[in-house]
C-alpha cells in the first residue's frame, strides 16, 4: 500500500485546479458526455472494485461519483484481454470481463444502465444514468472465428480495436511492428478484411487505434462505415508510434470518423514520452523481476501489483501540464476539423500518468474550461464532448442496417 499512498501524495501536490467559472459549467452540464476508452473491467475483475465506491483514498479514475461530478453520460468500458498471460483461453477472459461490466450495471440500477445504441446513450442520459457501453480492445479476443466475433456483438460488444499492443493473425499492431520476431502481414490479411465487413454489417464500429499504420490504411481502404480511433492522439505533437499522423487524421475526417484524443501522458508530451523511453529498460527489468519472483513461487502474475510497479516508475517523471491535452485536440480539430475530434481518456489504463489537473472523470468540466478559453464556441464544444462520436455511431448503425437489408 505504500506505493498507492506516494501516488495520491503526487496527486494533490500538483498545481492548483484549474478554476471552472458558471459559463463553462453551464455548456459542460448541458452537453451529452461520451468517453470511448476506460479499462476500468480490470478493477472489476481483478479487485473487485465497485463503482459505486466513494473511497476519498481511491487513486482510479472512474466511480459513479466521479462521473457524476464530471457529468460523463456514456463510456465504453475496455474489454481487453492480456495476450501472454491469457494465452489458450482469450474468449473465457472475453467473457469474464464482459460480465463484470454487467454486473457492476446490476448492482447499480439507479444510477448506470447498459446501453447497446445511440438511443440508448440518449436514454440513459434522460434518466440521469451512466450509460455503460463495452469496446473490445484487440482482435486476438476472437479466436479467428466470425462466430464468436458476432456472439460479442450480441451481448453488446459496439467497438472492436483491431489489435492491441500485440500483432495477431489478422492484423498488424502498431507495438511490435519493428520486432522482427513477430510474423507480420503488411496490414490486414483477407480475413482481417473481411472481419472489418462483418463488423460494418453488425453495426460494431471499427477501431483502428493501436494498429500499424499499414493496418490502418487497409482498413480505410476496406470499411463501408466511419471508423473510429477510440483512445489516439496527434503523432505531430508526440512522435509515438501508436498516435496518428496528420495524413491519417485527414483519411478519418474524409471516411467520416472521428479520432478520440487519449489522455495519457506519454502520448500528449514528447518530454515525456522520451523520459519513458529512457526509463523502459529499467521499468521492464523491474516488472520482470517480480513476475519471476511469482513464477518461482508457483503464483499467477497479479495485474494490480504490476501495474503497482508501474506507476512507482512512471510517477518519476514530471507530469505535463494541463495545455498538454488541449494542444492535442486544438491540433486533430484544426487538421481533420471540428467533427472528426473527441474524448477516449484511456482512464484507469495508464498507471495515473495523466496531464496535472485530469485526475479522474470529475476533472472533464476542465477541459470544457480550456476549450472556451481558446475561443471554441459552445456548439463546437458539445461535438468534442460526445456530439461526434454519437453522430459516427448513428452512421455505422445506419450502414449495417442498409448491409443487412441488401444482403435479404
Ligand atoms: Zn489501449
Amino acid at each position: 500500500m505504500v506505493l498507492a499512498a506516494s501516488a495520491s501524495v503526487a496527486q494533490t501536490a500538483n498545481p492548483p485546479d484549474v478554476p471552472v467559472s458558471a459559463k463553462a459549467r453551464a455548456i459542460h452540464d448541458s452537453a451529452l458526455i461520451v468517453d470511448t476508452h476506460a479499462d476500468t473491467p480490470q478493477r472489476f475483475l481483478d479487485e473487485a472494485f465497485d463503482i459505486g465506491s466513494t473511497d476519498p483514498n481511491d487513486i482510479g479514475h472512474i466511480s459513479l461519483d466521479k462521473v457524476r461530478r464530471g457529468n460523463l453520460g456514456a463510456e465504453f468500458f475496455s474489454i481487453w484481454v492480456e495476450p501472454e498471460t491469457n494465452q489458450g483461453h482469450f474468449a473465457q477472459h472475453t467473457f469474464d470481463l464482459i460480465d463484470s461490466v454487467y454486473e457492476q450495471a446490476a448492482r447499480h440500477p439507479d444510477r448506470m444502465m447498459m446501453a447497446f445504441s445511440v438511443a440508448d446513450i440518449e436514454r440513459a442520459h434522460k434518466e440521469h444514468k451512466l450509460a455503460a457501453l463495452m469496446g473490445i480492445e484487440g482482435g486476438h479476443s476472437i479466436e479467428n472465428d466470425m462466430h464468436l466475433l458476432r456472439d460479442y456483438y450480441r451481448l453488446g460488444v459496439r467497438y472492436m480495436t483491431l489489435s492491441w499492443s500485440n500483432t495477431n493473425e489478422w492484423a498488424d499492431s502498431s507495438g511490435d511492428i519493428n520486432d522482427p520476431k513477430i510474423q507480420h502481414h503488411n496490414g490486414l490479411t483477407d480475413f482481417g478484411k473481411q472481419v472489418v465487413l462483418e463488423m460494418n454489417r453488425l453495426g460494431m464500429m471499427v477501431d483502428i487505434s493501436h494498429v500499424a499504420d499499414k493496418t490502418f490504411w487497409d482498413v480505410i481502404a476496406t470499411t463501408k462505415a466511419p471508423v473510429i480511433a477510440s483512445h489516439s492522439s496527434a503523432r505531430a505533437l508526440t512522435n509515438a508510434p501508436r498516435n496518428m499522423t496528420d495524413e491519417m487524421l485527414q483519411a478519418v475526417a474524409k471516411n467520416g470518423g472521428v479520432v478520440q484524443v487519449n489522455f495519457y501522458s506519454g502520448f500528449l508530451d514528447e518530454d515525456y514520452r522520451k523520459a519513458m523511453e529512457a526509463q523502459n529498460k529499467d521499468q521492464t527489468a523491474a516488472i520482470q523481476k517480480y513476475v519471476e519472483s511469482l513464477k518461482a513461487q508457483g503464483r499467477p502474475v497479479n495485474y494490480i501489483e504490476v501495474n503497482r510497479i508501474q506507476r512507482e516508475w512512471m510517477a518519476k517523471i514530471p507530469r505535463p501540464p494541463f495545455k498538454a491535452l488541449i494542444d492535442h485536440i486544438d491540433h486533430i480539430a484544426k487538421v481533420a476539423g471540428i467533427d472528426h475530434v473527441g474524448l477516449g481518456s484511456d482512464f484507469d489504463g495508464v498507471s495515473g500518468a495523466t496531464p496535472t489537473g485530469m485526475d479522474s472523470a470529475a476533472d472533464l468540466p476542465k477541459i470544457t474550461q480550456a476549450l472556451l478559453d481558446r475561443g471554441y464556441s459552445a456548439d463546437d464544444i458539445k461535438k468534442i464532448l460526445g456530439g461526434n462520436i454519437l453522430r459516427v455511431f448513428r452512421q455505422v448503425e445506419t450502414v449495417s442496417r442498409e448491409m443487412q437489408a441488401q444482403s435479404h
